[in-house]
């Protein structure tokens, strides 16, 4: 019997961001809808084509979407809250996930443990699902016209209303499960009618602790659609972890295939060999990794199919979870290290990858030798990856180096820093304005050399300075003029680290991000942001804040390392960033931010997992900020709320400062700090910077009125929610006038 080859999804955004383009287009007016949708449809045929032509016998549809699979989904069960509805289908989606004029958007959040972004779908008892199959019908049909047969990709059911939000306080989203899989019941006869063969339903939130409630309503959901009669087949897909109880439940029910994560959970796939309800059902084996850019381990990934042959009714070859987590092509960055570049598969490689491993599975190991080097990944031994001198002075980190004096004792030692009660700062970025972009692309294309741009960010520098001084603030920041983003401008310039020019990946909506892959050890040749902040610091009498990105956020927004375990890698940028605060205190920097606002968002998705990676996180800033003496007063940022589950950690970091996201919360973060115990000082934003408006001083007196009922005024920082990068001045000057005054007030 033959092996399928197939992937679970793939990118969407375009190759060169064409999707991007043409919907921030037709967001600006420059463009109409029958526009978007020549784009789209386009974007979505070349991707069947490609997928085709590279010999997957059976390709994902329903993977196109113009923002989100969430949102997608809030549209095609019809229940899209009433004051997103506009003059057209394609405006209320984006009313839902842009907001308009005075209606805020959907709620933003990580979807799992990825830096993908979903919109949360809003629940209420009263919600009724009104089927609007249009989308992934016509998805089917484009896609036959073509000649190609696609597997319609839906989320779950269990996903989705785990994933969504109540909006009727102390409703369970999942009471709607009956009449939401009445729903999935009617989309699925019509896209049975339609043709649909398969239909895979992606249920990665069986990889997270389920309830027993949860897992009972698990098997309700499938029991049902699977015994529904006009159907298609249904293959439910969990990834990102191990399904855990949630495997015995699913493979009790009649569903026709599993597609498990044998990336993530190698160990699965000696439980799913032995288990006699596959041997009727076909199993989808993920052995190819679809959140990293390594070329997949061949032979290795060839046993893991093998143990499986013979023992399920059905086997194909697949991605872990959906490529749309990679960039699409390794081709495009010629300027790759060759030694990085031969290690590296992004989507289009990764799609060869299956199709080779399928073959080898039906013609024999030979084919292998059709991808070339058939072991790839980071692991080799060569001068590349193995720095001998970073290993031991890893090897030499001694508990002391992770301590910084008691806290009383840094406290008294900072007193000369000489701050007010209620001190204002701002967390790091100033806009970046069209002139600072210019700048640099400028530098980029070498229209200007870096003399020239020097001038320009020390223009910049003193010019954000100057504005600081004036509008009174305590403790100033640089303005990060220079950063194109807080993680690439560190591995641009830390060894052990590549860039690329095309390797874009979406994380929310049209935003897209490159990023860096740590292939090797990480050492800092030279300082990274020392000349800057000392600059600075010479314009002015009052305290410079130095400005860096922490070891966790590092690793969590890059492409790490699948060869050693993310706590060694983490102690190894903790070292370089430790080499880094020590050059600004030498320059006489006498404060310093590490900022960590990804501390959140690599948190394991099992309980049982998370003190573990809590350890190894909170060492690993412990050990970047270690080294700074008790006159040295570090401050670290969180954001991205839902601190809940890391507050243990966040006090473990021990930083003197730590500002955090809480404008939107309305500072309910510091009941739970308090409630934890934390004893330092906090600056809880008052000034929420992810809204184009100005608070006015009574809005922002009124948050520090709260805060102040929970955090005494000599531990209580005032500064906003988070950088000032994405804003603009005609905003950022009245509101910063305004937090200065209102904490002025407060003081007094
Ligand atoms: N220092 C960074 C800035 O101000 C922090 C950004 C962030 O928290 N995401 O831009
Ligand atoms: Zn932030």
């Amino acid at each position: 019997m033959n092996t399928i080859k197939t992937v679970l999804g793939y990118p969407r955004i375009g190759p060169a961001r064409e999707l991007k383009k043409a919907v921030e287009k037709y967001w600006s007016g420059d463009s109409d809808a029958a526009e978007l949708e020549t784009t789209a449809r386009r974007l979505r045929a070349d991707t069947w084509r490609d997928l085709a032509g590279r010999g997957l016998d059976v390709l994902p549809g329903n993977t196109f979407s113009y923002y989100d699979q969430m949102l997608d989904h809030v549209q095609l069960f019809g229940i899209v809250p009433d004051r997103f509805r506009g003059p057209s289908r394609l405006d209320t989606y984006f009313a839902m996930a842009r907001g308009r004029d005075d209606v805020a958007p959907l709620e933003l959040t990580k979807w799992f443990d990825t830096n993908y972004h979903y919109l949360v779908p809003e629940l209420t008892e009263d919600t009724v699902f009104q089927l609007d199959p249009a989308k992934p019908l016509e998805d089917l049909t484009a896609a036959r016209e073509l000649g190609v047969d696609t597997r319609p990709v839906l989320i779950g059911p269990l996903t989705f209303l785990l994933l969504s939000k109540s909006v009727t306080p102390g409703f369970e989203p999942l009471s709607l499960l009956d009449r939401l899989l009445d729903a999935y019941a009617d989309l699925l006869s019509q896209l049975e009618s339609a043709g649909a063969e398969w239909v895979q339903l992606d249920e990665p939130a069986l990889v997270q602790d389920r309830t027993p409630a949860e897992l009972d309503a698990l098997r309700r959901a499938y029991d049902r659609l699977a015994t529904l009669t006009d159907r298609p087949r249904l293959l439910v897909a969990t990834y990102f972890g191990d399904p855990g109880p949630a495997l015995p439940v699913l493979t009790s029910t009649a569903v026709d295939g599993l597609a498990v994560d044998l990336v993530s959970a190698p160990g699965l796939v000696d439980q799913l060999a032995v288990l006699p309800s596959l041997r009727r059902k076909t199993v989808v084996a993920g052995v190819v990794d679809g959140r990293n850019v390594w070329r997949t381990h061949l032979g290795d990934a060839l046993s893991t199919c093998t143990k499986l042959l013979g023992s399920v009714g059905q086997l194909a070859v697949s991605t872990s979870c959906s490529l749309q987590h990679v960039p699409y092509d390794v081709e495009a960055e010629d300027d790759l290290d060759p030694r990085v570049r031969e290690r590296l598969a992004f989507a289009r490689q990764k799609v060869d990858e299956v199709v080779v491993l399928g073959r080898a599975l039906s013609e024999g190991p030979g084919v292998l030798v059709d991808l070339g080097n058939p072991s790839g990944g980071p692991v080799e031994e060569s001068g590349l990856i193995r720095e001998q001198s970073v290993r031991d002075r890893a090897a030499a980190i001694r508990p002391a180096d992770r301590q910084r004096p008691p806290y009383d004792e840094r406290r008294t030692a900072q007193e000369s820093i000489g701050l007010p009660a209620l001190a204002t700062t701002t967390i790091g970025s100033f806009p970046q304005t069209a002139d600072i972009r210019r700048a640099r692309a400028d530098l980029r294309t070498a229209r200007i050399d870096a003399a020239t741009y020097d001038e320009l960010m020390r223009a910049e520098i003193a010019r954000v300075i100057g504005l600081q001084e004036e509008l009174g603030l305590d403790v100033l920041v640089h303005g990060e003029p220079e950063r194109n983003d807080m993680v690439q401008y560190f591995a641009e310039q830390l060894d052990g680290f590549a860039t690329t020019k095309h390797g874009w990946v979406q994380s929310y909506g049209s935003r897209c991000v490159r990023p860096p892959i740590l292939y090797g050890e990480v050492s800092r040749p030279a300082p990274m942001t020392v000349p800057w902040t000392s600059y600075a610091q010479s314009l002015t009498e009052r305290p410079v804040k130095g400005m860096l990105t922490g070891p966790v956020t590092i690793l969590a927004w890059s492409f790490v390392r699948d060869d050693q375990p993310l706590a060694v890698t983490a102690d190894q940028v903790a070292l370089s960033l430790r080499d880094e605060v020590a050059d600004l205190v030498s320059a006489g920097i006498r404060i310093v931010q590490v900022d960590e606002p990804a501390l959140r968002e690599l948190l394991p998705l099992r309980a049982a997992e998370q003190k573990a990676y809590l350890d190894w996180a909170v060492g690993a800033f412990r050990l970047a900020t270690g080294g700074a003496p008790a006159g040295v007063q570090i401050h670290t940022h969180l954001c991205y709320s839902e601190f809940g589950a890391v507050i243990a950690g966040i006090d473990g970091l021990d930083a003197d400062v730590t500002t955090l996201e809480a404008a939107r919360s309305r500072m309910e973060i510091l009941g739970d700090l308090a409630a934890a115990g934390f004893r330092r000082a906090v600056g809880p934003g008052v000034y929420d910077i992810h809204a184009p408006r100005v608070p006015s001083q009574e809005e922002l007196a009124d948050l520090i009125g709260r805060a102040l009922a929970a955090v005494p005024g000599d531990r209580l920082w005032i500064n906003p929610d988070c950088g000032l990068k994405t804003r603009g001045y005609a905003e950022v000057i009245p509101a910063l006038r305004h937090l200065v005054e209102a904490a002025r007030t407060a003081r007094s």
